[in-house]
């Protein structure tokens, strides 16, 4: 059903489409007293605006959304799990379209980035309703007079704040755990991508969810977002997005101590060993960091090249980016790269392009002029003989630009790859699985690829060390991260 509050799109290639503009509250669609501009990456027009929640807004969201967790606990776990697959049916019927929107909006390749974006969201919701029925604690060992058990039971009312990287799909690995565990939720979007989740909201009216169990909101993190974080009544805050705002939304969740699940940024290395098979490891070195024009938490924005084999990589790592990585319209089927998400990222991007240069790295490839016009076009960037102290080896850029140093030994690969604050992944590239393995448990990532670099599995647990968050999402880890525990110590006698 169409929502009453929507605006006719048409994409680039003349598709039309209804996208809904207002906030998903208890199951209305509603209204709000200011609007945001979203802004279309690839030419800096506005495609529509969309109303932003106030804190009022976020209040009436929560207390829905307390007063739908009354039953919705009560569901028994295969209940929840047909609507989560109902849901995620009509996600995949509608994938083109949410690809789409994707990439009108944060202008991901339609069909090369945004529509596996989609099809992952389909499977998250799919893996966690398989969960559903199957979340359960223990029976404690203990003498004849104690009956010692543990329960895992739903937090209660979760707020949900995420990027504009994976618009619907950093999204979907909040809502599918929390919506298996029981949790009743508010989620959202980020001011510079909320379009995929408002359409995603009307599917869940359509599959037949009841009223306030999952509320959809647009609106500015400092009003909505701080809201979310400092609310009384909600029992857990999970978060993805800068480290920043990382340490200012556990500030604000302490004032009632609600659980916190913190995803933030990186600066993970990718360190190739002269005995590794090099055309794979250029592979996935391109791959990682210039996939989604470079905007991944985990991109392996510095790689580290073993001394013996420093110049042959970069010769054939510039060739084979130039090759296959290149800017292009999201929805042209030949391109492998959009644009920046909006014009501050790319003054900051074009900022630490100059900072490299000024600081002494040389640039191999990038910084050239682009062909289009208008919008937020940068080339894939490389810089080689790079050093510790520069900033684009020690600062998360969020582009497509990679920073390349030199090792000689392990020993000085593992020191090079931990020298930062960050800590969420790692690459690894030998054909020594001892080398490998050696090495991997020897950095300081709560992810470490073996010979490939950021593909990820929704069934292994997803989480950074140091300043890159705390908690799991991903895996049984990132379902139990949605329950809290309940222990029950029953007396077996009668006295
Ligand atoms: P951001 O921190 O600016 O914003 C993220 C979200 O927080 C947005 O929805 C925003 O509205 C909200 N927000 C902003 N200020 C807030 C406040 N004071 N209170 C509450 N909410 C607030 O990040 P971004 O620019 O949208 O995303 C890029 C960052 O996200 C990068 O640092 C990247 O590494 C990180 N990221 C991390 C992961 C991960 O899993 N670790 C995944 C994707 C992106």
């Amino acid at each position: 059903m169409a929502s009453p509050l929507s605006k006719s799109i048409a994409f680039p290639t003349g598709q039309k489409y209804d996208q809904p503009i207002g906030l998903y509250i208890n199951g209305e669609w509603r209204e709000s007293k200011d609007t945001i501009d979203v802004i279309n990456p690839s030419n800096g027009e506005v495609i529509t605006s969309v109303y932003a929640a106030q804190e009022s807004d976020v209040d009436n969201a929560v207390s829905s959304a307390r007063k739908a967790f009354k039953t919705w606990k009560k569901l028994a776990g295969e209940e929840r799990a047909t609507l989560m697959n109902r849901l995620a049916d009509l996600l995949e019927k509608n994938a083109e379209t949410v690809a789409g929107i994707e990439a009108l909006d944060a202008g991901k390749p339609q069909f090369s980035n945004a529509l596996p974006d989609i099809e992952g969201s389909v499977s998250i919701l799919r893996y966690c309703a398989g969960w559903a029925d199957k979340i359960y604690g223990n029976v404690i060992p203990s003498g004849p007079d104690k009956l010692l058990t543990s329960k895992r039971i739903p937090y209660g009312v979760v707020s949900q704040i995420v990027p504009w990287n994976y618009p619907l799909n950093m999204a979907m690995w909040k809502i599918a755990p929390a919506l298996c565990a029981g949790n009743c939720i508010v989620i959202k979007s980020s001011e510079s991508s909320p379009l995929s989740l408002l359409y995603f909201a009307e599917l869940v009216n359509d599959a037949g969810f009841p009223p306030g169990v999952l509320n959809i909101i647009s609106g500015l993190g400092s009003v909505a977002g701080a809201r979310m974080a400092s609310h009384p009544d909600v029992d857990k805050i999970a978060f993805t997005g800068s480290t920043k705002t990382g340490k200012e939304i556990q500030k604000l969740a302490s004032s009632n101590l609600k659980t916190v699940t913190l995803e933030c940024g990186g600066k993970s290395p990718l360190i190739v060993f002269d005995d590794a098979k090099l055309d794979q490891a250029i592979y996935w070195a391109a791959f990682g960091i210039m996939y989604n024009t470079g905007q991944i938490c985990t991109a392996n924005s510095r790689v580290l090249v073993q001394d013996t084999i420093y110049d042959e990589f970069i010769q054939k790592f510039k060739a084979h980016v130039q090759e296959n990585w290149f800017i292009g319209s999201p929805f042209d089927k030949k391109s492998t790269m959009g644009p920046v998400i909006n014009k501050s990222q790319f003054e900051k991007v074009k900022g630490y392009i100059q900072k490299g240069k000024d600081e002494g790295a040389k640039l191999v490839i990038g910084d050239e002029p682009v062909t289009f016009e208008s919008g937020y076009w940068i080339h894939p960037t490389i810089f080689v003989d790079c050093t510790q102290d520069m900033s684009i080896v020690k600062d998360e850029i969020f582009g497509p630009v990679v920073a390349i140093s030199k090792f000689h030994s392990q020993e000085e690969a593992i020191e090079l790859a931990n020298d930062t604050e960050y800590g969420l992944a790692a690459m690894v590239f030998s054909k020594d699985i001892v080398t490998a393995n050696t090495v991997a448990s020897q950095l300081e990532a709560g992810t470490v690829y073996i010979n490939s670099s950021n593909d990820d599995n929704i069934r292994v647990p997803f989480g950074g060390f140091k300043m890159s968050g705390t908690g799991s999402e991903l895996g049984m880890e990132g379902v139990l991260a949605y329950t809290k525990i309940q222990a029950i110590h029953t007396n077996l006698t009668r006295d």
